[in-house]
């Protein structure tokens, strides 16, 4: 479940993610009576099984149970942030009813990540690149997005209009194109290629980080403009850490 807000006095209305249906918003009543058997299972960042039925605007929650409730985004502020961080993503940049299976995996495995020891930054990086993949904006990093050619090893240029990385010389001298350096290159191209058992081995310094997320962000919001109008999401994405104590419609209950 990406989001739940509320509707009434006891109804709140949910937007899950699913697998074959995408995006789908859905009313749950009641479920904020103390009585409700859906309470505790509709919560943000809960992976649960939910069965619906077709209402007149929207369908009708019936019955729902928790697979996943991820602990850990409920306790960790770090994690908190970087999974509701995630879900925002997901909220803003799909449309309902369209369904794109890898990315609810995609979802799923990062939460899960998210939830476990490993790194909260590493994980959402990692997310980011194959989030872009999967809505069909994967950056071309293999050679240069003008002229095809290798990329040298040396610092090139990082183009979210362009779509991936400019060798040295396409791109034009005055331009304010980004900067990439051979190690963001390199561990950018990791990420792409390699599964997360071997990309979630990776150390990566923090001034590496703090490029690689300059750069993947400035292609997110160019590429994702249009859907990310919210300035919700703008805070987000200003620093995903905060967003746990700023957005009160996304905050996940605490225990059940
Ligand atoms: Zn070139």
């Amino acid at each position: 479940m990406l989001r739940g807000i509320l509707l009434g006095e006891a109804d709140r209305i949910l937007t899950l993610y699913s697998p074959w249906r995408g995006k789908v918003r859905a009313v749950a009543r009641g479920v904020r009576r103390p009585t409700s058997r859906l309470g505790g299972h509709v919560e943000p960042l809960i992976h649960g099984s939910y069965l619906l039925a077709r209402g007149q605007e929207l369908d009708v929650v019936t019955q729902g149970e928790t697979i996943h409730s991820f602990p850990r985004l409920r306790d960790d502020l770090g994690s908190i942030g970087g999974g509701l961080y995630a879900a925002e993503l997901i909220y803003h940049s799909t449309s309902e009813g369209v369904e794109n299976y890898p990315l609810f995996r995609l979802l799923l495995d990062t939460l899960m990540r998210l939830d476990g020891e490993g790194s909260v930054e590493l994980a959402l990086r990692y997310f980011e690149l194959h989030l872009l993949g999967h809505l069909g904006y994967r950056p071309q990093l293999g050679r240069c997005v003008a002229c095809q050619g290798a990329l040298p090893p040396t610092v090139n240029f990082f183009t979210a209009s362009g779509g991936g990385v400019l060798c040295p010389s396409c791109h034009p001298p005055e331009s304010s194109v980004r900067r990439l350096s051979l190690n963001a290159l390199k561990t950018l191209r990791f990420f792409q290629e390699k599964d997360w058992a071997q990309a979630s081995r990776l150390k990566v310094s923090p001034p590496l980080m703090a490029e690689i997320k300059g750069a993947l962000r400035e292609f997110i919001l160019y590429h994702l403009e249009r859907e990310l109008k919210s300035t919700l999401f703008m805070d987000l994405v200003g620093g995903h850490g905060s967003a746990a104590s700023g957005a009160t419609v996304l905050r996940p209950a605490h225990g059940r």
